[in-house]
């Protein structure tokens, strides 16, 4: 896609694309070298109350579609996406910055999260209760909550919209969602394709442009009824103070600082494995990526040799050639926070074992050592191929360090011993723990997110039936 072949791609609205009111637009540039990729249509609070309006509009209808329709259009969406894979592919290439493993991976993601929506479309339901009172019929329904707003973040912006979007759909609320200015057309290109797979005007509509400044625009719309949100915690904090004021119902995936433990009587070869999966994937930029990793003292030698050796093989190369790992980092903000953070980690006295240095808009895998708690890199979200590698004594040790931390998100452990393994499950405060397995890892069903910094509340097909319906107490007096 150029820009020079092409009109602003319109924000989509009420089943079709549509210009902002004065035609403001802005550009998106493809981050592996700053190249104009798309024009977009660059929204304001008027284009939202548009959206808004359209969903709620919506709303009044959609709410009372039947199980079967809603079932019919979510697999037509699932199958639409799985044959248009390769369209999706490109599209995550080069306006997010992806590798194609990655592009693939989230793609096949996307189509197993609307699969699964489809069997929340008959899970809506509601109990019967027995009553103080004789005669009483007293049950319980759940209703949608109505307009939902969904905030999607750059890195993983399909996985992201096909979840929140599907699992909305399916419990009956219809949807405005607000993508990151820097993977608009994701998000445009997929509602395009719900509604292709049948969803009616106005059941989902994209607002594109600026979060900071059209954000509160929505969070704080009268028809918005429920926000999920993901994206960093310092946005999510302010969303969850909007939210709270008007009494609005939210969730919140935010950002993590993944410890991984690794123990002595550890596999090596799976441990280097999973602590390479879990911290390279899309280059370190994931929520869930282990940049935190402890190693206990008699395997760190080796650990240490196994890993810089695994990592500095990492394929820095083309974007759709299989072996490339390590991708571009989406923007200048971004570039310039991982650089901060390695060079104030160098200025403290970090050793850097491998990478450090830049490829145009690439990082190489950079290994730190040697980190103490005054630098940036040890506390804070990187958010890039940076990862610090400590030694701890044994278990009780690694856990008192992963567990200091403000965030909780996802964590693991490599070990062959099972009472070791579940003490850390036991004793580690965040949201997801994983055994023998990298930090890195989602399914449709699963209470997916954080505690602390990390987030509030949960997503997923289960977890989305509470957080997207409200449950309503109805009786009948009946005579005895
Ligand atoms: P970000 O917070 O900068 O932006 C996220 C979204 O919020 C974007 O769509 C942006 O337009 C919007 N936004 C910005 N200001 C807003 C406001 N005032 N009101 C409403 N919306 C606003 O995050 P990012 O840089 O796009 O994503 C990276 C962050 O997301 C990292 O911290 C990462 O850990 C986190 N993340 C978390 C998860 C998870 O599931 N926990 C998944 C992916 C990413």
């Amino acid at each position: 896609m150029t820009t020079d072949d092409q009109q602003a791609l319109g924000h989509w609205i009420n089943g079709e694309h549509c210009t902002s009111a004065g035609g403001a637009t802005f550009t998106v540039f493809n981050p592996s070298d700053d190249s104009p990729f798309s024009v977009v249509a660059e929204g304001s609070a008027v284009e939202m109350d548009l959206a808004v309006q359209a969903a709620h509009d919506a709303f009044q209808t959609y709410r009372h579609t039947s199980v079967n329709e809603r079932e019919r259009w979510l697999a037509n969406a699932a199958a639409i996406l799985e044959e248009r894979k390769a369209e999706f592919v490109d599209l995550l290439i080069d306006e997010a910055g992806s590798t194609i493993s990655k592009a693939q991976f989230e793609t096949g993601k996307a189509v197993s999260f609307i699969r699964a929506a489809i069997g929340m479309v008959r899970q809506v339901s509601g109990k019967t209760l027995p009553s103080d009172y004789p005669g009483r019929i007293s049950l319980t329904w759940r209703e949608p909550r109505g307009v939902v707003a969904v905030i999607t973040p750059f890195n993983v912006p399909l996985i992201k919209a096909s979840r929140l979007c599907a699992n909305a759909l399916a419990t009956g609320s219809t949807v405005v969602m607000l993508p990151s200015e820097h993977t608009p057309v994701i998000a445009l290109k997929f509602a395009e394709l719900l509604s292709e797979a049948g969803f009616p005007d106005g059941a989902v509509n994209v607002v594109a442009g600026d979060g900071y400044t059209i954000g509160d625009s929505l969070v704080t719309h009268p028809l918005v009824r429920s926000v999920t949100f993901t994206g960093s915690t310092v946005v999510g904090k302010h969303i969850q103070q909007l939210c709270a004021r008007d009494n609005k119902h939210v969730t919140l995936e935010l950002g993590g600082k993944n410890p991984l433990v690794i123990l002595n009587d550890a596999t090596l070869s799976d441990a280097v494995q999973g602590a390479v999966r879990g911290m390279f994937m899309h280059q370190g930029q994931a929520c869930i990526s282990s940049s935190r990793i402890y190693v206990q003292k008699g395997i760190y030698p080796e650990f240490i040799k196994a890993y810089t050796g695994a990592v500095s093989k990492l394929g820095v190369g083309d974007l759709r050639d299989p072996a490339t790992i390590i991708g571009p980092i989406i923007s200048d903000r971004q570039r310039e926070r991982i650089k901060r953070h390695i060079r104030d980690a160098q200025d403290k006295g970090a050793n850097i074992v491998v990478g450090g240095d830049w490829e145009g808009n690439r990082c190489r895998p950079t290994v730190l050592t040697n980190v103490t708690e005054d630098m940036e890199c040890h506390a804070e979200e990187t958010f890039g191929p940076v990862v610090s590698v400590y030694q701890v004594e044994d278990l009780d040790e690694g856990l008192v360090a992963a567990n200091n931390s403000r965030y909780g998100l996802s964590s693991a452990i490599y070990t062959n011993d099972f009472n070791s393994a579940l003490r850390y499950a036991r004793a580690i405060e965040s949201g997801m723990v994983h055994v023998n397995g990298p930090s890195v890892t989602d399914e449709a069903h699963v209470p997916f997110g954080g505690v602390g910094d990390s987030g509030f509340g949960r997503e997923g097909t289960e977890a989305d039936i509470d957080a997207l319906t409200e449950l309503k107490w109805v009786t009948m007096q009946t005579k005895t």
